[in-house]
C-alpha cells in the first residue's frame, strides 16, 4: 500500500510522447523495463566505478553499483509506503551518463567540453534516456515519465537547468524533487560508501585498522568480534558491512519517517514545495558518514595508486576528444550522419556528439578506440 506522499500512476506527470498506458504493469514499472533493456544499461557492466574493470573480476562496476543502490532504496521505499518501482527505475538508471573510468573519466571530458558548454554526468544520464537511445518507432530516447526523468536529474547547474524547462525548474527555485527521487539519492550514497569499504579492504590499498579510526565502522567491527571471537578476516569485514548497511538504511527509515509526519505533507506536489529534503540522515548519523566519506576520499580515492589509473584515463579521453575533433572521419558513421544532418559548421554541436560518443564507451572500449586512433597501447 502507497503513502499518500508517494508517486502514483494516477498523479504522474506522464510522458513527453503520450502512450496508452501499460496493459499488465505499471508506468513505473514500465520505466524500469525500458532502462533494463537498453544499451547504455548493458555498458554499466563495463565501466569502472573506483577501479578499472581489469583489474579484477570482483570490484563493483557501474552495474553492480546501480543494482545495489536499487535493492537498498527498495528496501527503504518498502518501508516508507513510498513507490519502489519508481525507486528501482531512478537507481537503474541513475548512472547511465557516467563516462568510462569513473569519476577522472567524467572530470577529463568536463575539462575537453569547457568552451562548449561542459559535461555534466547527471545531465547525460537524461540525454541518454531522453535523446541518445534510439530504439522506439515512436518517440527519441525511452520516453520515461516525467518522475523518473526527475529523479535521474540529481543535479544539474543553474545554467543548464534554465534550458530543461519545468524538469529544471526546482534548481532555479531550490525545490526537492519526489521522495521516490530524494531515495535514490541517498540510497546511491549508502551503496558506494559501503562498497567502496569492501573494495578498498579487498584492493589491499585501505586495512581494517585504518578503517578503526571511523565510528561508523569500529563500531561493528568489535560488536562482530564480541559476538564471533576468532572469525577469519574476510567474514569478518563482510559481517561489519553488513551491519554498516543495517545502521544506516535504519536510521533512514526512522528519521525520514519522523520528518515527513512533521512535514504534514499529503501529495507529491507538498513534497516538491518543501525547501529541504524529506528523506534524510539523523544529525549524528549525518556526522558519521561525513566522517567515512572523507576517510574514503583522503585513503583509498587519493590513493598513489587509484590516482595512477586516473592519470592515465584522462590521457586517453583527451587524446580521443582532441583527435574526433581535428577529424571527426574517425567517428563511427552513425554519429558523422549526425553531424551532417544536426551540426554541420557547428563547433559547439560537434563537440557535444563527440563527448556523446566518448561518454558511451566503455573503459576497454575506450583503450581499443585510443589504440586505434593514435597507435598507442596505454591498457
Ligand atoms: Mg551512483
Amino acid at each position: 500500500m502507497l503513502a499518500p506522499y508517494a508517486a502514483t500512476d494516477a498523479a504522474s506527470r506522464g510522458r513527453a510522447y503520450p502512450e496508452p498506458a501499460p496493459a499488465y504493469r505499471g508506468e513505473f514499472q514500465r520505466d524500469r523495463d525500458r532502462v533494463i533493456h537498453c544499451a547504455a544499461f548493458r555498458r554499466l557492466e563495463y565501466k569502472t566505478q573506483v577501479f578499472v574493470n581489469h583489474e579484477g573480476d570482483l570490484f563493483r562496476t557501474r552495474l553492480t553499483h546501480s543494482i545495489e543502490v536499487a535493492q537498498i532504496g527498495r528496501s527503504i521505499a518498502r518501508a516508507l509506503g513510498l513507490n519502489e518501482d519508481l525507486t528501482e527505475a531512478i537507481a537503474l538508471a541513475h548512472d547511465l551518463g557516467h563516462t568510462p573510468f569513473g569519476h577522472s573519466g567524467q572530470d577529463a571530458l568536463n575539462d575537453c567540453m569547457q568552451d562548449y558548454g561542459g559535461f555534466e554526468h547527471n545531465l547525460q544520464s537524461l540525454r541518454v534516456v531522453d535523446v541518445l537511445e534510439e530504439r522506439y518507432a515512436e518517440f527519441p530516447g525511452l520516453n520515461l515519465t516525467y518522475e523518473t526523468r526527475e529523479g535521474v536529474l540529481k543535479h544539474c547547474a543553474p545554467k543548464n537547468a534554465a534550458a530543461l524547462g519545468e524538469l529544471g525548474r526546482r534548481f532555479l527555485e531550490h525545490r526537492q524533487p519526489g521522495l521516490e527521487a530524494q531515495l535514490a539519492n541517498i540510497a546511491d550514497e549508502i551503496a558506494y560508501n559501503n562498497h567502496d569499504v569492501d573494495d578498498g579492504l579487498r584492493s589491499g590499498l585501505i586495512t581494517a585498522g585504518q578503517l578503526r579510526s571511523v565510528a561508523l565502522f569500529a563500531e561493528p567491527h568489535d560488536e562482530v568480534a564480541r559476538r564471533h571471537p576468532g572469525l577469519d578476516a574476510r567474514r569478518h569485514v563482510y559481517e561489519t558491512i553488513r551491519r554498516m548497511i543495517n545502521r544506516v538504511v535504519t536510521d533512514v527509515i526512522e528519521t525520514s519517517r519522523r520528518l515527513i509526519a512533521d512535514s504534514g505533507a499529503n501529495s507529491i506536489e507538498d513534497v516538491r514545495h518543501r525547501p529541504a529534503p524529506l528523506i534524510a540522515y539523523s544529525t549524528g548519523m549525518r556526522e558519521k558518514t561525513r566522517e567515512l566519506k572523507h576517510f574514503l576520499r583522503d585513503n583509498l580515492y587519493a590513493h598513489e595508486l587509484v590516482s595512477r589509473t586516473t592519470h592515465g584515463a584522462k590521457k586517453i579521453i583527451h587524446e580521443l576528444f582532441a583527435a574526433f575533433l581535428r577529424d571527426t572521419r574517425l567517428l563511427p558513421t552513425q554519429y558523422q550522419d549526425k553531424i551532417r544532418a544536426h551540426a554541420s559548421g557547428d563547433g559547439v554541436a560537434v563537440a557535444r556528439i563527440a563527448a556523446d560518443y566518448i561518454a558511451g564507451m566503455t573503459d576497454r572500449y575506450a583503450y581499443r578506440e585510443h589504440a586505434r586512433i593514435t597507435g598507442q597501447d596505454v591498457a
